[in-house]
Order: structure tokens, then sequence, then C-alpha cells
């Protein structure tokens, strides 16, 4: 299984780094910022992380950051494949999506490592998000921990709030799910969800001493918006710690979260205390429903834009995603203009991929990119905003011909514009889960330093990237 860890030996990690601090200092310096100070800071940042990618530097002398917020958009199992099929099926094969309009585009290397820290070319989420979160690649199912020694590894959200910047996460998976986790919590295991859920982490419990849970450790990381499902993992109880015997919610409250469960929480919810949104016991229901793919294919289908078993009042990933800029946008420091990094997710494009479930995992794709056009319509207005796009790893989706006979499962769809597209899942046997690949995936940006993602580039240079954007050491 994808999701799953192998085994732990010790050993070396050095080598995957090597490679990616080569590539950095051997590619030109960034050129083109919004201003002329922020273009100096940006040439002077590029070698600084080539150097030492955990020392990134402040931005210009007057101590001005090349960006004042970054919004960092992942479409979890969103290849060239399943964005292909989304635009095919929604506006058509000579349309264009939102995040088509991002003009400064490249593309990351997804592969994870062995504790060895040998190349593993095939990653799963929490490697995935490991990698843009910390800089550093590590075991497939481990959630910002070391692959060998097993050591937690400072992330992209707790630089962030030490230099003052407000935070946000937002996502359509559990907030404990491993790519929001990668940003709030340091666990062995991405099992590790809830303090029931501490098989897989036995060093990381709060008897062995550890940090505890993921939702545990996110309630102490504390970033100001935190919306997604999980209600479930937030209802456990502390096993030990000051809130032993109390349930991590009982513990957000306690920390001043105000707890949200809708929509109308959600747009009433105060900005001067953090929002901790949960809007479904783990994963949110997707948006759009239909019949999977199936052995020798499916009669010619059209989406159902809608999906009974979402509840009327659950959010979409756009409207989050705007509350959210609402929230972090009314946190903005007026002294210094510093403004937040926010990490929004579309997950069931991934889990949709995995069920050869063409409808919905297409209907996630379009909600993800209905909030990708929130994020550049704010950017729109904020031109000091660092917009990324990007995915964690290819899924099983193939586009083939319309008379093709493929040997797994697969469904005909009826586009908007009138086509059919035939849509291949063959990673599995029937009966199976479909499998991530292994394959490079795009990479998009607009605003201040967006042209260090062209080219071919690291999984783990967006950690430097956002680092430099917002001046992070
Ligand atoms: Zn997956």
């Amino acid at each position: 299984m994808s999701r799953t860890s192998t085994g732990r030996r010790t050993g070396r990690r050095g080598t995957a780094l090597a490679a990616a601090l080569l590539v950095l200092v051997t590619l030109p310096a960034a050129s083109t910022a919004a201003s002329t100070a922020a273009s100096t800071a940006a040439s002077t940042a590029h070698g600084a992380v080539g150097a030492d990618r955990d020392r990134a530097p402040a931005g210009n002398v007057q101590g001005r950051a090349p960006a004042d917020d970054v919004i960092l958009l992942i479409g979890d199992g969103m290849g060239d494949a399943e964005i292909t099929a989304a635009r095919d099926y929604s506006v058509g094969a000579a349309g264009r999506l939102a995040l088509d309009t991002l003009d400064t585009t490249g593309r990351r290397t997804t592969f994870s490592v062995d504790e060895r820290g040998r190349p593993v070319y095939v990653t799963d989420s929490a490697a995935g998000a490991t990698a843009w979160a910390t800089g550093r690649r590590t075991v497939n199912g481990r959630v910002s921990k070391t692959p060998g020694t097993n050591r937690p590894l400072p992330t992209l959200l707790e630089k962030a709030r030490r230099h003052g910047y407000a935070t946000g996460i937002v996502t359509t998976a559990s907030v404990a799910d491993a790519t929001p986790a990668a940003l709030t919590a340091h666990v062995t295991d991405r099992s590790c969800k809830g303090p029931a859920d501490m098989a897989e982490c036995p060093a990381d419990t709060r008897a062995a001493g550890g940090a505890g849970s993921v939702v545990e450790q996110t309630v102490a990381a504390r970033p100001d918006v935190l919306l997604g499902g999980g209600a479930d993992h937030f209802a456990q109880t502390v096993r030990d710690g000051p809130y032993r015997g109390r349930t991590v919610l009982e513990q957000a409250r306690s920390a001043g979260y105000q707890v949200v469960r809708d929509r109308a929480g959600l747009t009433a919810a105060r900005t001067d205390r953090p929002v901790l949104g949960l809007f479904a016991p783990d994963y949110l229901p997707v948006e759009w429903t239909g019949t999977p793919a199936a052995p020798g294919g499916t009669a010619p289908q059209r989406c159902a834009v809608h999906n009974p078993a979402r509840p009327a009042g659950t959010p979409t990933l756009a409207e989050s995603t705007r509350a959210a800029l609402g929230q972090l946008t009314a946190r903005r420091d007026r002294a210094t203009g510093k403004g937040f990094f926010l990490q929004v997710e579309g997950a069931s494009i991934d889990d949709r991929a995995h069920e050869a479930d063409p409808c919905g995992q297409i209907g996630e794709t379009v909600a993800f990119d209905r909030a990708v056009a929130v994020a550049l319509a704010y950017a729109g207005h904020h031109p000091r905003t660092l917009v990324i796009v990007t995915a964690d790893h290819g899924h099983a989706t193939q586009i083939l011909p319309e008379d093709a006979r493929p040997a797994g499962l697969s469904s005909t769809l009826v586009t908007d514009e009138g086509g059919r597209m035939l849509l291949g899942y063959a990673t599995t046997g029937p009966g199976g889960t479909q499998e991530h690949t292994g394959v490079t995936v795009p990479v998009a940006a607009r605003g201040p330093l967006a042209d260090r993602v062209l080219g071919l580039r690291e999984n783990t240079d967006l950690f430097g990237t956002v680092c430099a954007a917002l001046g992070l050491r």
C-alpha cells in the first residue's frame, strides 16, 4: 500500500540533499521580483538557500521580505493526467482552468527516500508534504521527521509563526491527515492522528516524552486558521500531559480556538481568535458523483455535479479558502506589512483516483481549481502575494483512445463540450486500490520569486522558495 511506511533502519541521508543543493547552486539567480529591492533580495536568497536551506535571508536592507503573503495550493495526486482530464471534461480540450492561467511554470521531482537516504521513486503524501514543509526528504509514511534518526524537522508554518506571520491551513481531508499535518506536527507515522491512534508512533507518545498525536501537536502549533474535516480525531481523549482526561477539542478551546462546524459558523467567526473549522468526522464528502470505472468500461456517462451525501452547510474548498483569506488579512501586521502563509489542499483528488472514481476525481479537481481562482483574485489585489500551485505526486489516471480496450478499469465520460473521454486505471487489479505514480508534477506560480519554479526543480525546493519569499530564517 502506498499509504504505509516500511521498516526502520539507521542510515545516511545526505545524498539526495546534496543533489538538491547542487541543483540550487548551479541554477541562475532569480531576477524578476516585484521591485528592484525585492529583486536584490531574491538574488541574495538564491545563493544563501543553496548554502544552507535553513537560513534564508530576511529580505532587503530595510528588512522587508520580497513577499507579504504566500498561498501554497496543493492538489493531492494531481498530476498532468488528472489536470488534463478535469480540463477536458469541464472547460474543453482548448479551454483553460484557473490554474492554467499561471504562466510561470516548471516541474518538480516527487521521489522520497528510504531510511538510508536512497531514492524511493514513488512517494506517499506524508513524505511528499514533508519535502516542501521542511526542505528535507523522508521515508514514506513519516511526517516532518528525519528518515534515519526520526528527529523532528522545523516546518514552514513554525518558521512563519516565529517570524510574526499569520498562518492558515485549509483542506478537504481531516486536518490531521498527512498533507496538513506536515506543517504542524512531527510523527513517526501518518496514522498517528489522535491520542488513540498511536500504535505506529511509540516514541511520539506523551508518556514516552514525545509531543503526542498529530491533533495534539497541531493545537500546540496554533495556526490562526485551521479548516477541514477531522472532528472524530478531535473527539479523542488526551492520555497524558496537562490535558489528560479531556478531549483534544477541549484542549483546542483552552488554547483560544473558536470551533465552527459549517458554512454559517465559518462566516460568523471572529477575527480576534484562532478558528478551527471541523466540517466532517474525517474527510469532507466529495462534490461530484458518478459510476466508478469498471473492468471492460462503463456506459458513457455524465457526472452528477452534486453529492446527496454532502450536507448543505458544508463549505466548498473555495469558500473555505475565501474565509481563510479574510481571517488572515485581518491579522496583517499594520506596522511591518507582514501578512500570512496559507496552505490549501484539494485532498480527495487523490482519494477518488485511488478508488478509480473519475467523476469524484474530476469534481474535486474542479473544486480545487475554484480555490485557485480565489487565491488568484486575492493576489490580483495584493501584488506582493506569491501564489504557488502544485501537486505532491502523480496518480493512476490515463486518458486513452476512445476505442481502446485497456486491461484494467475504465470509464467513458461525455464531456461538457460533447466529446467522449475514455479514462483508464490499471495500476492494480480489480478490487484493489489504485496506486500513486512516480512522475514529476507541474508547479506554477505568480508573484514575487515566481521564477524560482522554472525548469525542473527538486520537490524540496519549495521550502527554500517560501522561506526566501517571506524572509524566514
Ligand atoms: Zn494517495
